[in-house]
């Protein structure tokens, strides 16, 4: 069992809500090829990949299409402090964060790194909690390079498919409700 953490930081696709076809097929909307993206990329970045600005791939987002993954939203309620730092569109992860009731301490988006990869640095800093006292639970390897960038520990989010079947070393996590137990 991981030593007690003060904080929990969460990617928000593929990490807490089930979002890869929502993501898909706001590219589709926009005459892009989804498979030319993947998961996990700065949306920017990923628009400038194939073409589209960002505000038309967030005009293209269902904001009411991504449901939490099983057992999410059960244990969400019953987190201790925790944060959203995510790659996504501000206006959408905004709006899925107010369809679903959830309140993080902290959530930034995209626009908060002036759309390059997130980082973790200055969610700490704005939390004023140490690298220490924290865990990244994510979904991607640009959320793994965020625990390291600032050297925090990191959680796979196990509950998603993609995460099971590629077997990433490290602590893995296969079920929401193991959240808990990160926390003294
Ligand atoms: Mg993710």
């Amino acid at each position: 069992m991981p030593r007690a953490v003060e904080a929990l930081i969460f990617d928000f696709d593929g990490t807490l809500v089930d979002s890869d076809e929502a993501l898909d097929a706001a590219f589709r909307a926009v005459g892009a090829d989804p498979a030319a993206v993947g998961f996990g990329h700065a949306i920017a970045e990923a628009c400038a990949h194939v073409g589209c600005t960002v505000e038309e791939y967030a005009d293209a987002y269902d904001e009411t299409a991504a449901s939490p993954f099983a057992g999410v939203d059960d244990v969400v309620p019953l987190l201790g402090r925790w944060a959203l730092c995510s790659n996504k569109h501000p206006r959408s992860g905004r709006a899925e964060l107010e369809r679903l009731g959830w309140e993080p301490e902290l959530a930034v988006f995209a626009d908060h790194f002036d759309w390059a990869h997130k980082s973790l640095g200055p969610v700490l800093s704005l939390m004023g909690l140490g690298a220490d006292g924290v865990v990244m639970v994510g979904d991607s390897d640009g959320d793994v390079r965020c625990a390291e960038g600032v050297g925090c520990r990191f959680a796979w989010a196990g509950w998603n498919p993609r995460v099971a079947s590629a077997r990433p070393g490290g602590l893995v996590l296969d079920r929401p409700d193991q959240l808990l137990d990160l926390y003294g």
